[in-house]
């Protein structure tokens, strides 16, 4: 009885130009592949349905398209597909001519649009790492500017598109995951309030809610995010994970290297500490932490006994009304 079956996981199409880094994103973000590696991946030839693995609470669909995706092809259901996207990332590789790129954004985002209007656009400025800072700035600005006028020009300012500067040679891509997928979230503001009732009460600086196989974090608190804090905790969760791995399991192979009893403390040089903690079987907590008050750690394990019980409710809720509501589609 898997609380996070596919039913309550948004679906979200990965789309844009071929070369333009799909595959890559892939690779780098849910296989744990090491940036360098992706130039010897093979290009993309067909639409290809991957279904990203079981093990992740982010359990959605990428959908890789060829670099030419045809509408007027009477065998491509594009409608189909749309309609149960909840959002559409458009790749642009922002180190080559984009021109073409932003002809095909605006055809498919208007094609999208049409069949779903609540399809949320999100468009990653990509393989930003060959750009100086001006450099990006402008890019943003440019493609931005393009992109809207198109719409204008076309009477669909409504449509509103989401912009993000991505690498995969830097966490980039990782936070701008998280962003998307939160969006997709019902329940994003009450694992917000969660996680700052967590926070005040414990004594704790920040606290992010992560998915364990994709280092996209699915929550965090309202305070800001800091990229280097960011980066610390996924760093965290790749030692934890690794480490597990190799020397966790069993000879014959057997249990998993991330369960119930999955914690870790990591004391760092600046008199904060990393806290991490499973919270369910995809989700785990890590949390910045003065020194001082990791002192009282058996008042942060007991309120986040609390917190995690707090969470299990949620998406068992959750779970309940998605299962009547598909009960009364059926009668
Ligand atoms: P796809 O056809 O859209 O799936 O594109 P690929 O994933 O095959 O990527 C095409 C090329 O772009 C590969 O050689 C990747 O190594 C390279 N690439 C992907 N992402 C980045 C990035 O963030 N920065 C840089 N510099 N190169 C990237």
């Amino acid at each position: 009885n898997d609380p996070f079956s596919t039913e309550v996981k948004p679906r979200i199409l990965l789309m844009g130009l071929r070369r333009s880094g799909k595959s890559s994103i892939q690779k780098v973000v849910f296989h744990k592949m090491s940036p360098n590696e992706t130039l010897f991946l093979e290009s993309t030839n067909k639409i290809c349905r991957e279904e990203v693995s079981n093990s992740s609470f982010v359990n959605f669909q990428i959908w890789d398209f060829p670099g030419q995706i045809d509408f007027f092809d009477p065998t491509f259901d594009y409608e189909m597909i749309f309609r149960g996207t909840g959002a559409l990332i458009f790749v642009i590789d922002s180190q080559d001519d984009y021109m073409e790129a932003l002809a095909r954004l605006h055809l498919t985002v208007t094609r999208a649009y049409k069949v779903n209007p609540d399809i949320n656009f999100e468009i990653f400025i990509h393989k930003v790492d060959g750009l100086s800072d001006d450099h990006k700035i402008e890019t943003q600005r440019d493609i931005h500017q393009r992109t809207n006028d198109d719409l204008a020009d076309a009477g669909l300012e409504k449509i509103h598109l989401s912009f993000y500067l991505t690498s995969i040679y830097d966490h980039s891509i990782f936070e701008a995951f998280s962003k998307v997928v939160q969006k997709l979230i019902p329940q994003l503001p009450t694992l917000e309030n969660l996680l700052n009732i967590f926070i005040s009460n414990s004594g704790i600086e920040k606290a992010f809610l992560f998915d364990v196989v994709s280092k996209i974090y699915i929550a965090t608190d309202s305070t800001p995010v800091d990229m280097q804090t960011y980066e610390l905790c996924c760093d965290m969760i790749d030692v934890v994970i690794d480490i597990s791995c190799i020397y966790g399991l069993k000879d014959d192979g057997a249990g998993t290297p991330y369960d119930k009893e999955s914690t870790a403390i990591i004391k760092l040089n600046n008199t904060t500490v990393l806290y991490l903690k499973e919270v369910t079987k995809f989700l785990a907590l890590v949390c910045f932490v003065r020194e001082e008050s990791f002192e009282r750690k058996g008042l942060i394990d007991y309120n986040f006994h609390c917190f995690r019980k707090a969470i299990h409710e949620v998406f068992e809720v959750r779970m309940k009304v998605v299962k009547s509501r598909k009960h009364q589609n059926h009668m």
